[in-house]
C-alpha cells in the first residue's frame, strides 16, 4: 500500500489529498500543516475583514468530519528537513515520517524588507488567520493606518483595509499602483480611483525608518515626508517556503523546479501551489504564478501523477482579475508586450475604462483592461486558447472592442 505523505494543508495540499483519495482508495495519505487551524483559504481573508463571513467561512472544508471520512490523516507540525536518499521527513517535534511519494505545497510567507523598526508589534502583515485577528483587533474606523505595498495581493488587503474604516495611506515603491500587473496608464487610473474614495496614495515613494512616537508609529519615506500611524501593514510580496529543503537535492530557483508533471528533478517528490515553479503557458519560462486556481490545478495534476496516472499541466497562465475598492482591472498573460509584436489601445480617463490589446503575429497573448468586464471570458478564450486572428487582427487594432466578433468568428473555430 503506497503513502502518500503531502507537506501543507493550504488549497493545493487539500485538493491534492482529495484527487488522490479518489484515484488511490487504497493509499495511506497523510496531510502536514503548520498552522493552528484548520485548512483554510487565505484569499477568504479579506471577506473575513470586511465582516462578510466568520473564521468558518474561510475554511476549506466545512464538514468536520470531511477528512477522517476521507481516511486523509491530518497532522500538525513544521516539517523541518527532508532526505530524498532515505524518503524520509524530519518535524520539528524530533519525529520523523517515511513516505513513498511526496508532494511539497507549503505555499509563501510575506518578505519583511530590511527597514529599520519593521520588527515592530505595531507592524503587520496579512497572510494568516492570526494575521487577520490582529488586524481586526487594531484596523478599526479612525485608526491611522499605512500599507506599505500596492501589488495584486496588497490591492485586495487594501480593499478589506479600507471597509473598516481607517484613515489608510498606502506607499508603494513601484512608479504606479500594481507595477507588476498593470502598465503605466492603468495604474495610474487606478491610483486616480483611490484617491478619490479617500485613500492617500504615494507612488515611486519607499519607507526608510519605523519609530515608535508614543502609542503610535512614525513613518520615515525617502522623501523625508514623516507619517504618524497607529499600526502599519506590511504587504510588499511573498516568497516561497523552500528553506526546509536545503541539503535534500530538490532543485529550487525562486521556488521548486517542477517539469509537466509536477515532478521535481527527484523522483517521486513533487511540488504544487506558491511553493512551486512550473512551466508558463505560451512563453515555456518558468514563473511562480501565486493565486489559488493555480494551485488548485497544479496540486490536481501532481495528484495524479503520484498515483501513477500520467497528467500534465496545459501551462501555468497568467490571468489576475483585481476589484480595488469596486474598479474591476484584468491582466492577462504577455501584458507588458512582446519584441516586435502590436499593440491597440482605448482610455476614457473620465469613466474609468481601458483596455490595451497585445499581440504576437496574428495571436492575442496579453491584456490590461480597467472596467470593461464584459470582455474578460472573451479575453481569456482568445489568448489562453491561443487563437489565430487572422484578419481579425487588424480589426482589433482599428477596433479593439471587436473581441466578441473576433472570438465568435476565430475562436470557437479554433476548438476544431
Ligand atoms: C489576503 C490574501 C488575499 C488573496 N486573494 C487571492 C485572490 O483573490 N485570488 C487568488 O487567486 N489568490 C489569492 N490569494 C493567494 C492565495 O491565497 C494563494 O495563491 C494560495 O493560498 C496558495 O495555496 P497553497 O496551497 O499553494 O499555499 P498556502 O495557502 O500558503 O498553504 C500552504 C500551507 O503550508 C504550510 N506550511 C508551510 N511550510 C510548512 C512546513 N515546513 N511544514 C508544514 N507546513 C508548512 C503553511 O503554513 C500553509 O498553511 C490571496 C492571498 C492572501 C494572503
Amino acid at each position: 500500500m503506497a503513502s502518500h505523505v503531502i507537506i501543507g494543508n493550504g488549497p493545493a495540499g487539500v485538493v491534492a489529498a482529495e484527487t488522490l483519495r479518489r484515484v488511490d482508495p487504497h493509499s495511506e495519505i497523510t496531510l502536514i500543516g503548520d498552522e493552528a487551524e484548520p485548512p483554510y483559504s487565505r484569499m477568504a481573508i479579506p471577506y473575513l475583514l470586511m465582516g462578510r463571513i466568520g473564521e468558518e467561512g474561510t475554511y476549506l472544508r466545512k464538514d468536520a468530519g470531511h477528512f477522517e471520512g476521507l481516511r486523509i490523516r491530518l497532522r500538525q507540525g513544521r516539517v523541518t528537513a527532508l532526505d530524498t536518499g532515505a524518503r524520509r521527513l524530519r518535524l520539528a517535534d524530533g519525529s520523523g515520517l517515511a513516505y513513498d511519494r511526496l508532494l511539497i505545497a507549503t505555499g509563501a510567507h510575506p518578505v519583511r524588507p530590511p527597514i529599520p523598526g519593521i520588527d515592530s508589534p505595531k507592524v503587520l502583515t496579512c497572510w494568516t488567520l492570526a494575521d487577520a485577528r490582529a488586524i481586526a483587533a487594531t484596523v478599526n474606523p479612525g485608526a491611522r493606518v499605512l500599507q506599505m505595498g500596492a501589488g495584486f495581493i496588497g490591492c485586495i488587503i487594501m480593499e478589506s483595509l479600507a471597509a473598516r474604516g481607517p484613515r489608510l495611506t498606502v506607499v508603494e515603491m513601484g512608479d504606479r499602483m500594481v507595477p507588476r500587473m498593470m502598465d503605466e496608464v492603468a495604474g495610474a487610473m487606478i491610483r486616480r480611483w483611490c484617491e478619490d474614495k479617500g485613500v492617500g496614495v504615494r507612488t515611486g515613494r519607499q519607507v526608510v525608518a519605523i519609530a515608535p512616537a508614543g502609542e503610535a508609529l512614525r513613518v520615515t519615506l525617502d522623501d523625508g515626508e514623516a507619517i504618524e500611524v497607529d499600526v502599519l501593514i506590511s504587504a510588499t510580496g511573498v516568497k516561497p517556503n523552500i528553506a526546509f529543503l536545503a541539503g535534500s537535492g530538490v532543485a529550487v530557483d525562486a521556488g521548486i523546479l517542477v517539469d509537466e508533471a509536477m515532478q521535481t528533478n527527484i523522483a517521486g517528490v513533487h511540488a504544487a501551489g506558491d511553493v512551486a515553479e512550473a512551466v508558463e503557458l505560451g512563453t515555456g519560462r518558468r514563473v511562480v504564478n501565486a493565486i489559488q486556481p493555480d494551485a488548485v490545478e497544479q496540486a490536481r495534476i501532481a495528484a495524479l501523477n503520484m498515483a501513477g496516472q500520467a497528467a500534465t499541466l496545459r501551462g501555468t497562465f497568467v490571468f489576475n482579475v483585481l476589484d480595488t475598492l469596486g474598479l474591476i482591472s484584468v491582466s492577462f498573460g504577455q501584458w507588458q508586450g512582446v519584441p516586435g509584436g502590436e499593440t491597440a489601445s482605448l482610455v476614457d480617463q473620465a469613466d474609468y475604462r481601458y483596455l490595451r490589446l497585445v499581440f504576437d503575429g496574428d495571436r492575442l497573448v496579453g491584456a490590461n483592461s480597467i472596467g470593461h468586464t464584459e470582455h474578460i471570458g472573451v479575453l481569456r478564450g482568445l489568448i489562453q486558447g491561443r487563437v489565430r486572428l487572422g484578419p481579425w487582427k487588424d480589426r482589433l487594432l482599428a477596433n479593439p472592442l471587436q473581441l466578441s466578433e473576433a472570438y465568435l468568428a476565430r475562436g470557437l473555430a479554433a476548438l476544431h
